[in-house]
């Protein structure tokens, strides 16, 4: 199983060829994509993905729509996790990088959403970007069972202490760009049971897709990811697909299968 543990299938730039997306990705040979939501407004969305492609889905509220959250919507959040199949409570963290966020209302939700996970007992994917220290913090705090640390971008002693807490290390399209030299050697000396593979897609393109201008990523791309991977660690890309496959499901639990289901109703989406 080639698995990609982070895939943005829901977003907009996916709404004019969404099959053609999933029809490719499975041509390639993926064979499930981990969608995670990212506000109360995506979760109808992301539930879509997994009724019409079977993907697996994770519910939450992303640090980078704080402005946008309200109290309510987590208790909207704590309903689908109760009745909706939901692998992780993701996408969540902290961004200390995009300027304008704020600070402790950040912190507020993010603390919320562990406890939430907690309370559920489900693994969580966390956005880090700047914040892994802080994200380390809470997730002691809140000691949630583990999941992924999304676009890890940390050191290895970072590293270390995520793995320390249950957590695998997410690798995608950083890693192909030979200027990436820290991620690069992470990529290639942490253990291969830490780490699963994702594209971010649409975003994070990998260097093959930078442009200018720069291209849309999309799950096909995972393939080529992985390849990328392999090489950094002298080892065959079979080994790479196969292990990261087992890391993603020994956090997130079985993951099911991407299908495109061509006998079904093409009059939604
Ligand atoms: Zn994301």
């Amino acid at each position: 199983m080639l698995i990609d543990s982070h895939c943005h299938l829901d977003a907009p730039e996916f709404d004019a060829d969404r099959d053609a997306v999933v029809a490719a990705a499975c041509r390639a040979g993926v064979s499930q994509l981990v969608v995670p939501a990212v506000s109360a407004a995506t979760f109808d969305m992301a539930r879509a993905m997994r009724t019409r492609y079977g993907c697996a889905v994770a519910y939450g509220l992303h640090p980078l729509y704080t402005a946008e959250h309200r109290d309510e919507h987590l208790r909207q959040l704590g309903d689908f996790l109760a009745n909706e199949e939901a692998v992780a409570v993701g996408e969540i963290g902290l961004d200390f990088y995009v300027p304008g966020l704020d600070t402790a209302r950040q912190n507020a939700v993010f603390e919320a959403q562990l406890k939430l996970a907690r309370d559920v007992d489900l693994p969580v994917i966390v956005h880090i970007r700047r914040s892994q220290d802080q994200v380390l913090k809470y997730l002691r705090k809140w000691k949630v069972r583990g999941g992924i640390a999304h676009a890890f971008n940390g050191s290895r002693q970072q590293a270390d202490e995520f793995l320390k807490l249950g957590f695998k290390l997410g690798f995608g399209g950083a890693m192909t760009y030979s200027g990436s030299q820290r991620i690069r050697r992470l990529a290639a000396e942490l253990p291969l049971e830490a780490i699963v593979l994702e594209t971010d897609a649409p975003d994070m393109a990998p260097a093959w897709l930078a442009g200018p201008p720069p291209g849309r990523n999309a799950p096909d791309q995972l393939p080529r990811i992985a390849a990328v991977l392999a090489e950094l660690r002298g080892v065959s890309v079979d080994v790479v697909i196969a292990a990261t496959a087992a890391n993603a499901q020994a956090v997130l639990g079985p993951l099911g299968q991407l299908r495109l289901d061509t006998m079904g109703d093409h009059g939604q989406n």
